[in-house]
């Protein structure tokens, strides 16, 4: 027998058409690259993004098309991810923090018909305009005033602001099938070309009530959110579609990431809840240190994309009274798979035992399962000891490449994430490393997660990484690179010395290494790969 309720398909244009409704003068607040603040409603946004549709639509964009920005967190940039995925096309945010080279092939392998642009990304545009053959136009996400003066891109350069004035806001949006794709978002392509992951709009919707919980990001409408992790990267972690289902305040950066901006905006919007990867909150919290601030409204902050230091969970929950929520995700899990929420029996936890469990990135949220496997593939137990393949499946997990030129990545059914994990008793889940940056010694593994954030947790530490070194009796030893904190004269038996009693006595890593600056790649994380073949034979040399 068949159910008798309604069938509705989940589209990402009823998220925007909900938050006119319900939550129409609820504002959002952006920091422009043309470096003033903007602000307007969900009313305002709705308004335009229809108009850009219709907009769209006189660029002859057909249902399915990609449609690619260049963009940074904004307003314009928030029209684009309801107008583009709400009439049918399909977004595709572009990292500028790509090389152009791959830029290039990611246009042409998405065979993007046009791209959107922030001023700021002007000469990245130019560069690559002559490279890619895909875009028709070339759009200005700025005003007749501010248009650069630039031949190169010719008539293929159009303004923003002109296609909203010159079209109407009178644009229904359509019934779409839900299984058609919504955004496309490529992988980083540390290794090999990056791959593109196709969303739908029910995969997407299905992600947003799911990510919205108390227990997962735990967005609502007395919040007032500040998406750092960029529109660019895993659609800001789900926050522009959550804030409409919500009804949350949004406020956006724009370009200014840097310690005192972000401070400032969340200081004069009373942001609630802020989300990024612990190397933007490190620029913030030595800013805040420096000016001896503190947060009148912040209450929480989600940390993710690469593991939280226990240090920079201590710093904001002892210092400055901000509860820190660990998340865990990936490009191909649109992108969250689970957040370190504790369980009822864990609130009295003492002090030491909180931290330890807040290392851990936590566990799944509803809608996505996880187990850990051996090389054989055999399921391994939830004990909090064995590590093995971490390995997804659910609604918003991605299923195949774009555009057809890869193998499935499934295994039996479940998407092997490239990370090594533990799960514990009560199912919550720490990442030991992503499996190419796992250090094997002697035929057992370290975890560079574990003695990056030991290393963390000395005052005179600003940056810890630790990688794997070849070395002539034990394969591979740990290698930790230290950036000091400003005036710090440590020494490196000092701190080795502190891991005496912290780790196993074989985990301690042999040498230390201060480094000025590590390599941070596009999407915010340490780039292991280019430090190992930087440093990767110290113990050969050193031998
Ligand atoms: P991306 O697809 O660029 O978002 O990268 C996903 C990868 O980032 C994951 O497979 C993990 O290796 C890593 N990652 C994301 N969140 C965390 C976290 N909280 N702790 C450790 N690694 C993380």
């Amino acid at each position: 027998m068949q159910g008798m309720m309604m069938e509705q398909p989940l589209l990402v244009a009823s998220l925007l058409k909900h938050a006119e409704r319900h939550h129409g003068a609820r504002e959002i607040v952006s920091r422009r690259v043309e470096g003033d603040i903007h602000r307007y409603c969900y009313r305002d946004l709705a308004q335009r993004a229809r108009r850009m549709a219709n907009a769209l639509s006189s660029l002859v964009i057909a249902p399915g098309e990609r449609v690619g920005t260049l963009a940074w967190n904004g307003y314009r940039h928030m029209e684009l991810y309801f107008a583009v995925s709400g009439s049918g096309a399909v977004l595709h945010t572009l990292n500028p923090r790509l090389h152009a080279d791959q830029l290039v092939y990611i246009i042409e392998h998405a065979q993007d018909r046009v791209i959107f642009f922030d001023l700021t990304f002007l000469p990245l545009i130019e560069s690559v305009a002559a490279r890619v053959t895909s875009p028709r136009f070339f759009i200005a996400m700025t005003d007749r005033a501010h248009m650069p003066r630039t031949h190169s891109l010719g008539s293929r350069l159009l303004c923003y602001e002109d296609l909203i004035d010159n079209h109407k806001d009178d644009f229904e949006w359509p019934l779409l099938d839900e299984n058609s794709a919504s955004s496309l978002c490529y992988t980083s392509g540390t290794t090999g070309n990056p791959k593109g992951v196709l969303y739908s709009h029910r995969s997407t919707l299905l992600h947003t009530y799911a990510a919205a919980l108390p227990d997962a990001l735990n967005c609502s409408a007395r919040d007032a959110i500040l998406p750092v992790v960029p529109m660019f990267h895993v659609n800001a972690w789900g926050l522009p579609y959550i804030a409409c289902m919500t009804g949350a305040k949004l406020v956006f950066p724009g370009a200014a990431l840097d310690g005192k901006s972000l401070y400032q905006l969340i200081e004069e919007e009373q942001v609630t809840v802020s989300a990024g990867v612990p190397t933007v909150w490190q620029g913030l919290l030595a800013h805040v240190e420096s000016v001896a601030g503190s947060f009148s409204s912040m209450r929480r902050t989600i940390i993710g994309g690469a593991p939280c230091p226990t240090a920079m969970t201590q710093a904001f929950q002892k210092r400055h009274h901000v509860d820190v929520l660990h998340a865990w995700g990936m490009t191909e899990l649109s992108p969250v798979g689970t957040v370190c929420s504790f369980k009822a029996h864990q609130t009295g936890l003492a002090e030491d035992e909180r931290y330890a469990l807040q290392a851990k990135q936590g566990r799944s949220v509803f809608g996505i399962d996880m187990k850990i496997v051996d090389a054989a593939g055999e399921e391994l137990p939830w004990d909090g000891n064995a590590a093995g393949d971490l390995q997804v499946r659910g609604h918003w997990v991605a299923n195949e490449y774009f555009g057809g030129d890869y193998a499935s990545p499934l295994q039996d059914g479940w998407f092997p994430t490239g990370d090594v994990a533990k799960i514990d008793a009560d199912g919550f889940m720490q990442i030991v490393d992503r499996s190419k940056d796992v250090i094997k010694s002697g035929g057992e593994w370290i975890s560079s997660a574990d003695i990056e954030n030991v290393a963390s947790l000395h005052p005179e530490v600003a940056t810890a990484v630790c990688i794997a070194a070849r070395h002539p009796k034990w394969d591979e030893r740990p290698l930790l690179l230290i950036v000091k904190k400003p005036g710090s004269a440590l020494e490196a038996a000092d701190l080795l010395m502190f891991f005496d009693g912290r780790v196993a006595k074989w985990w301690k890593p042999d040498a230390v290494l201060f480094v000025d600056a590590v390599p941070i790649g596009a999407t915010g994380k340490v780039l292991k790969n280019q430090l190992r073949d930087q440093y990767g034979g110290h113990y050969l040399q050193a031998g």
